[in-house]
């Protein structure tokens, strides 16, 4: 195993403002950048967040079916540790960087510190297109992966979830090779696992949970009733689903849904439990209507809320001014460009970050990590209960900032994440 150290995130360059789309690295330092201006924090803190504690880069064989050999790269970039354990996904997927990894890392480091959950920042991920294998390949990768990652990771070190390409089979390997080496059974090295093998229920809905939380305390704060509010969702996944689905059920009228196939638009209300979510049936959202729009018109839509929940980079320069919804409630990480942002800053659309909005994910990996830990696991409703006061409390905290600094949303978010981020720095000290 290779392991390097921090100077091998400093290489890319600041991209000027006006380029898009910018990289997950450029996008979390300049973040990092406009929240420390808002706070009188120690320098020295702000340069050593720019750097991640260490990104490990590994070669993972792989015997291939036909009894061939390919030898992949995997990375595990841990950004910061000051508040507890790494914690963030592993990725499958051909695009997957050293520059990515450590970008991501550093987003994760934000989003656990604006839900006050005791993780640090990680990514990781394995070169290759997981469809390009079968399962038994799939399988023998990733206990490979985790043979190679294993001095570095572990339930009091680094803690990996699923991430594209990855899911809760996956994190049961992964889970399954490391207490193999280590001679007892740790669940507590990764979520997102099954709950049979002490996975949370919960889990799986929790980022959409917490985005339809998060939805519903915005349009009380902008003096909307749920009951008469429309919705588009963009993404019909995971996140998507279970965000329109739950606010379905709360009042609001979801008017528009899409897949990567295109857009259902209904102005008097979609009934979103007689469509099928991504994994129930993928792609099929658009079988289901005869009202059909591209993806596109539907964020353009004449409504009060807008949840992109598919991919990212959606909301961009070109489209920012066309944006007709009140408000933007960032499901998918990402979804707005910087450019995109500023243009709806000076338009007066409030947009409700990922970084808090889809943290419902991570805040329950922390519940299915003290089950593990506790050998005790929770019941549904409890986890649904304690997500309800995470999301509740990490709100009330980035309101506190918008309200005091008049600042935007997402600002205020990294301003509520790097102080304490900063303050766990400044009292633990740097060892000389
Ligand atoms: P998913 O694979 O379950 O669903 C994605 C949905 O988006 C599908 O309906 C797909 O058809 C649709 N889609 C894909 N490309 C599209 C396009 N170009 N235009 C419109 N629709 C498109 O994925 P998910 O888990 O719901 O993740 C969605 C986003 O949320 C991603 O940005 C992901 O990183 C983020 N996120 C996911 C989790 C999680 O735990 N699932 C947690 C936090 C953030």
């Amino acid at each position: 195993m290779s392991s390097e150290t921090a100077e091998t995130g400093t290489t890319t360059p600041e991209r000027d403002e006006d380029e898009e789309p910018e990289s997950a690295l450029q996008t979390a330092r300049r973040q990092l950048s406009r929240a420390a201006a808002h706070l009188d924090i120690d320098s020295n803190v702000v340069e050593r967040l720019k750097h991640p504690a260490g990104v490990h880069r590994v070669a993972v064989p792989l015997e291939r079916d036909d009894g061939s050999l390919d030898v992949f790269t995997g990375y595990r970039a841990q950004h910061d540790s000051v508040r507890g354990p790494f914690k963030g996904g592993l990725r499958f997927h051909p695009g997957v960087t050293e520059d990515e990894c450590i970008g991501l890392g550093m987003w994760m480091t934000w989003k656990c510190a604006v839900m006050d959950l005791p993780f640090g920042g990680a990514k990781g991920g394995v070169v290759v297109d997981p469809k390009s294998l079968s399962e038994g390949e799939k399988e023998r990768l990733t206990r490979r992966f985790a043979q190679e990652l294993r001095d570095v990771i572990g339930p009091k070190r680094d803690i990996p979830a699923p991430d594209m390409g990855t899911d809760a089979q996956t994190m049961s390997w992964f889970m399954d090779a490391y207490s193999m080496q280590e001679g007892e059974t740790i669940p507590g090295v990764v979520t997102g696992k099954p709950p049979v093998v002490g996975g949370s229920y919960g889990r799986e809905e929790a980022p959409g949970r917490s985005v339809a939380i998060v939805t519903r305390e915005a349009i009380d704060y902008y003096d909307m009733e749920i009951d008469d509010v429309t919705v588009a969702v963009q993404g019909f996944g995971s996140v998507g689903a279970n965000a329109a689905r739950l606010l379905d059920d709360w009042g609001a009228d979801i008017v528009a849904i899409s897949d990567v196939n295109g857009a259902v638009y209904d102005p008097d209300g979609i009934d979103t439990r007689d469509v099928p979510t991504h994994e129930e049936e993928p792609e099929a959202v658009t079988k289901y209507a005869d009202d059909l729009i591209p993806n596109e018109e539907l964020l353009e839509l004449d409504v009060d809320v807008l949840i992109p929940a598919a991919v990212g980079n959606v909301i961009t320069e070109d489209n920012a001014g066309d944006v007709q919804a009140d408000l933007v409630v960032e499901g998918a990480n990402g979804p707005t460009t910087f450019a995109a942002d500023s243009i709806l800053e000076e338009r007066g659309v409030p947009v409700i970050p990922d970084i808090l909005a889809n943290a419902g994910g991570v805040t329950v990996s922390y519940f299915e990590w003290l089950q593990d830990i506790n050998r005790r696991s929770w019941s549904l409703e409890r986890v649904n209960e304690e997500l309800e006061s995470e999301m509740l409390d990490a709100w009330a905290a980035v309101r506190a900032e918008v309200e005091e600094r008049d600042v935007t949303w997402r600002d205020a978010a990294y301003v509520v994440a790097l102080s304490r981020i900063a303050e766990s720095h400044e009292k633990r000290g740097l060892w000389p």
